[in-house]
């Protein structure tokens, strides 16, 4: 395709039906800058559509407060108030805000190491190493692990972060159905060619490439089954927890916890500090051997500037505050997120609602299947001040269409009670009432 001057023009226009869908939704977002902490409740700027869409006019007179369901606050650390803004304020006189170096480099100070001792001791494992951001996390450390004569057997639902790091490895991948045990068991067979000894298996090793809570299904991955399987055949397990730890388990330490999984049958656990802990980066914790290898080989150690001093102390706090059963408030947020979760799930479920995902998730997808819904119910929830995420294309499949609720231990059922008529009300409007309801 050329444009009026004969040239191929250097970005796609819009003008393709998805993604004029894609661009309409973004722009929506683009044009409702928050101007609060992303709390349970949040301070919006209205709509102001100007041209395109993505210039906006941010007119203080024109907030309002919307009870926030989009937001990965999980435990509500995200909120300035409590022992964790007050660890990241102090951190800011002592040690200013950027490193300014990478890891490798001067950019490693005694608060790295405390960070990674301390993510260790959260998870129960021998070691870790911590990254400035969730995405890169996995892009960038993938390469490190699979490469050329690697297998990697990976659930159709993964992360984008996870399917960029094994394009950039040069593995073969083979997608298996989500959470389908029989298909990953099948392509692991075809893959290792069923009764070849080790030593002349045409892959130098396979690797199971999971997530813990699927983000966008709001399922939970089968965990033990998946153990059972890299067990029988020596393969090896690299788990995206960014979704459950800290929002699930008896401990909130994931779906380890959950599900009593030794961490020692992990070999690569990775995880997000953007979503329970309310705070920026990603994490990789394994053993030490493991570690070490990241430290030496990944890029991530070489180039890009190490975390900075605040970021990390909220971290820190955050997890203290877990651990520290007697005087933390972490348990107790545990707890409410896990109750919420549930009655949020149930209420959508009595309505009438198809919800997809597990009842101990508090990523609540209820789903729309159609285009057109996800602007009109987006829209009809914000006009009753509630603020949620509508996902589709190519975040989905096309037709899988739905609106995904975050559920966090800072809604008060009050809060929840308010989501849940608004929504009764544009249900009606636009019909998402799919299913028969619970008596
Ligand atoms: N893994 C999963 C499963 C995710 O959902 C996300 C982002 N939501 C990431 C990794 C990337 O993490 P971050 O947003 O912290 O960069």
């Amino acid at each position: 395709e050329t444009n009026r001057k004969g040239y191929v023009p250097l970005y796609a226009s819009f003008e393709s039906f998805y993604l004029r869908n894609i661009f309409r939704r973004q722009a929506d977002c683009f044009n409702r800058p928050i101007v609060s902490v992303p709390g349970g409740k949040t301070m919006v700027t209205n709509r102001v559509t100007q041209d395109h869409g993505w210039t906006f006019k941010m007119a203080d007179t024109e907030r309002k407060e919307v009870i926030n369901l989009a937001s990965y606050n999980y435990l509500g650390y995200a909120e300035n108030s409590g022992p964790c803004t007050e660890a990241a304020i102090e951190a800011i006189h002592k040690r200013g805000l950027g490193s300014t170096s990478p890891r490798s480099e001067l950019g490693t100070s005694v608060q790295h190491r405390k960070l990674e001792q301390t993510v260790a001791k959260f998870l129960g494992a021998e070691d870790s190493i911590c990254l400035g951001m969730g995405f890169a996390t996995n892009s960038l450390n993938l390469p490190c692990l699979a490469g050329k004569g690697t297998l990697v057997v990976s659930d159709e639902r993964n992360h984008a972060s996870l399917i960029l790091g094994l394009r950039l490895s040069g593995a073969t991948v083979k997608v298996f159905k989500h959470n389908n045990m029989e298909s990953l068991e099948r392509l692991i067979r075809r893959g290792i060619i069923e009764g070849q000894p080790r030593t002349c298996r045409p892959y130098k090793r396979v690797i199971i490439a999971v997530e813990g809570i699927y983000s966008m299904e709001g399922s939970i991955v089968r965990l033990p089954e998946v153990v059972a399987i890299k067990r029988k055949y020596g393969a090896y397990i690299y788990l995206d927890e960014a979704h459950s730890v800290g929002a699930m388990g008896p401990n909130g330490r994931g779906v380890l916890d959950y599900f009593g999984i030794n961490p020692k049958d992990i070999d690569v656990l990775m995880g997000t500090f953007t979503k329970s802990f309310g705070s920026a980066g990603g994490y990789i914790a394994g053993s030490k051997s493991l570690i070490n290898h990241l430290r030496v080989n990944s890029q991530c150690s070489h180039y890009p500037i190490s975390m900075s001093a605040p970021v990390m102390s909220q971290i820190i706090a955050s997890m203290n505050d877990i651990m520290d059963k007697e005087k933390g408030d972490g348990m107790r947020r545990i707890n409410q997120l896990a109750r919420n979760s549930r009655y949020f799930r149930q209420k959508l479920q009595q309505m009438g609602c198809i919800v997809y995902g597990h009842d101990d998730s508090p990523v609540v997808p209820v789903m729309l299947f159609m285009q057109a819904k996800i602007t009109a119910l987006v829209h009809g929830l914000y006009d009753r001040n509630i603020a949620t995420i509508g996902v589709g294309y190519p975040a989905t499949e096309i037709a899988a269409e739905r609106t995904r609720f975050c559920v966090s231990a800072s809604h008060t059922q009050e809060m929840l009670d308010e989501c849940l008529q608004a929504l009764e009300e544009v249900a009606g409007e636009i019909h998402i009432k799919y299913s028969r309801k619970k008596r």
